[in-house]
């Protein structure tokens, strides 16, 4: 556990609001003492499992409690922190900009909020550098995603940077990939790099062919890609053919019941391969983690000693959307860390 702390790490697959901790948790549910929220409604705990069903019920509530700008630049910057704090240098934060009307928010506004948290970080000397991933909920439908790209490509080129793709999440029993494939294609034609959920549930084999026609720049998950579990070969190609990452969430996955245990987890068939695999949290608040934790249990479970964590830690930075310059920085600040390391 010290040397997985110890790792500098890349986080590239984060929802903000899934990502709260406890004690934020706390301070926003005194803020809102009226909607008589409890604990153990935003969050799932050690040992627990739900399904993803009952995880998107939790999200709702969540939501319930970040309805403000307020709440919105506290929770960013919180979870910010507490990535850095447990050793995250690199992370991209993705999150789907919401319309509140109690409070006024905006999408725009949402989408500003997220932008202004990175940038007080930056200004308080928060040791991480950190790049926004705007989302789009496959539940919304296909004008609302063109409407979240169109959002997406204006703070790509006013935001310093900061803005510099996209994400397709939400419930994967909802709506279908077909519909949103002009949405995603537009916001690839614009530069906007695209990391995408996929095949996270069994009947998903269409929309994943679908999907790589793209193709995404990364892939959320992949639990069903391989035949072994429903999938298909030429998907399996696909993905080693483009060479493109895939983001991993163990515990994520097995609290969301995608997954019967840490041992059938699909990471080592990946891995095995030579395929670029990261680890990442996905929910850390939701889910009760941290990528620290994450390394920890990969090591455990799969046998790999720290010079294998290391490798996978430093080969992340080479699957995230940083600018080539800043890839080279973090390659230069993990090449100094290694000595000290290992
Ligand atoms: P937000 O986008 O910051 O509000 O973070 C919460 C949202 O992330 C949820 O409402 C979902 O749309 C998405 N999300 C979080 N975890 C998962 C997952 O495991 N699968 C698909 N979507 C997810």
């Amino acid at each position: 556990e010290p040397f997985c702390r110890a790792l500098p790490k890349v986080e590239l697959h984060a929802h903000l609001n899934g990502s709260i901790s406890v004690a934020t948790m706390e301070r926003l549910i005194a803020r809102k003492p009226h909607l008589n929220i409890k604990h153990s409604m935003t969050a799932i705990h050690k040992g627990q499992r739900r399904t993803l069903d009952e995880c998107f019920q939790v999200f709702k509530v969540i939501h319930q409690l970040v309805d403000s700008e307020e709440d919105l630049l506290m929770a960013a910057k919180a979870v910010i922190r507490e990535f850095s704090e447990d050793g995250v240098r690199y992370l991209e934060l993705r999150s789907t900009p919401r319309v509140e009307t109690n409070t006024g928010l905006t999408k725009r506004k949402y989408v500003e909020t997220v932008i202004e948290a990175i940038r007080q970080c930056k200004q308080e000397d928060v040791d991480i550098d950190v790049r926004f991933l705007v989302a789009v909920d496959r539940r919304n439908g296909p004008e609302v995603a063109m409407e979240t790209v169109k959002l997406a490509e204006d703070y790509m080129l006013s935001s310093e940077g900061i803005v510099v793709g996209m994400d397709l999440s939400g419930d994967p029993m909802v709506g279908h990939g077909k519909d949103l494939l002009p949405a995603l294609q537009k916001a690839r034609n614009c530069g906007l790099k695209l990391a995408l959920h996929m095949s996270e549930v069994p009947c998903q084999k269409e929309e994943s062919e679908l999907l790589l026609t793209l193709p995404p720049d990364r892939i959320g998950h992949g639990t069903f890609l391989h035949p072994e579990v429903g999938g298909s070969w030429s998907l399996v190609h696909k993905v080693r053919e483009g060479n493109i990452p895939l983001e991993l969430c163990l515990t994520s996955n097995i609290m969301g019941k995608t997954v019967e245990s840490y041992e059938k987890h699909h990471f080592p068939y990946w891995y095995k391969l030579g395929h670029p695999c990261v680890l990442c949290t996905d929910d850390k608040g939701v889910f009760s983690t941290s990528l620290s934790q994450e390394y920890q249990l990969a090591a455990s479970t799969f046998g790999l000693d720290q010079e294998a964590l290391w490798i996978l830690s430093q080969q992340a930075i080479s699957c995230s959307f940083a600018p080539e310059a800043i890839k080279q920085q973090l390659e230069k600040r993990w090449a100094e860390q290694r000595s000290q390391l290992l």
